[in-house]
């Protein structure tokens, strides 16, 4: 009888230790999502996340061939690609109707896409058409995106639409002029956002990473890997990956922040707020 009731414990744990890490791995079970900027980098670990807790990802980018390598990396019906430049409205509008045409509805809009710009410093060596182009990706981009997904996303009445800031949107100071301006802009852009479609049932957010080794970040600031994680951190022993920022994504996407909305979620170990006068 022992060995009965031991089998039967057991298969019974069993039973609900996979029903717990299906509930807790399945966050998006069901949703689709599109993600701008998903085949490198940030976008790309959040496509690997959300498909993991169940979502159908659509990756939108420019890199054809990245953006197809991941996609065949997941499964084949949970991940597609579109090619999709950001500051093209036609592009940005066939990638959120294929998206619906495929899936039937979307869910998750994650305007990610976004470039660094030239690193240079002092304000009289900018020029015009590079603080144009900054701007048109980052913040033109996040703005076709916002729109084309609040377009579907109203008649269903729900939605969340997150946009990739920065420590950028909150501190001056690291990075080039456009790329500071772009990073505040969208900020602004989502709590306009936000403000206008809560009543329809859409959340519109943002995410705001510190310093993390994908390849925007290594161009920009001319590091290696090691040169990232050596960069200063507040959180000690503690180095910010792009899983951790998709994590934060993730929270945002799924129902969970259901009451979240017109908020910008820094993930920065405390970057932003340090008194240097502490240290
Ligand atoms: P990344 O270069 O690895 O990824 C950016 C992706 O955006 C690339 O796949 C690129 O092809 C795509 N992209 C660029 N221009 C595009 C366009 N016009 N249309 C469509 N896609 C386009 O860099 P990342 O670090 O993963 O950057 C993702 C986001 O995170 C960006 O918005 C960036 O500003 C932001 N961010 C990055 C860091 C960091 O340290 N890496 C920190 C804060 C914020």
């Amino acid at each position: 009888t022992n060995v009965k009731y031991y089998s039967f414990t057991n298969v019974f744990i069993l039973v609900l230790s996979l029903l717990f890490k299906f509930i807790y791995t399945h966050w998006l079970q069901g949703k689709v999502a599109l993600i701008t900027g998903g085949a490198s980098g940030i976008g790309e670990s959040t496509a690997r996340l959300f498909s993991r807790h169940g979502a159908k990802v659509v990756i939108a980018d420019i890199q054809d061939n990245l953006g197809l390598s991941v996609c065949k990396d997941l499964s084949p019906t949970s991940a597609s690609f579109v090619h999709c430049d950001v500051t093209n409205e036609k592009e940005v509008e066939n990638a959120v109707n294929l998206a619906v045409a495929t899936h039937g509805k979307l869910d998750i809009m994650f305007n990610n896409a976004g470039i660094a710009g030239e690193a240079k410093p002092h304000i009289l060596d900018n020029d015009k058409t590079e603080f144009e182009r900054v701007l048109n990706v980052n913040v033109v981009g996040a703005f076709l995106g916002t729109k084309h997904a609040a377009r579907v996303m109203i008649p269903a009445g729900n939605g969340s639409i997150i946009t990739t800031a920065s420590v950028c949107s909150t501190v001056g100071g690291g990075a080039s002029h456009a790329y500071t301006s772009s990073k505040h802009a969208v900020v602004g852009l989502a709590r306009n956002a936000a403000v206008e479609l809560g009543k329809y049932g859409i959340r519109v957010n943002c995410v705001s990473p510190y310093l993390v080794a994908t390849p925007l970040a290594k161009d920009l600031f001319k590091l290696d890997d090691d040169g990232v994680s050596g960069v200063y951190s507040n959180l000690k022993g503690k180095v910010l990956n792009a899983e951790d920022v998709a994590e934060a994504a993730l929270y945002l996407a799924g129902d969970e922040s259901k009451y979240v909305s017109g908020h910008n979620l820094l993930v920065d170990g405390g970057f932003t707020v340090v008194n240097p006068s502490f240290g």
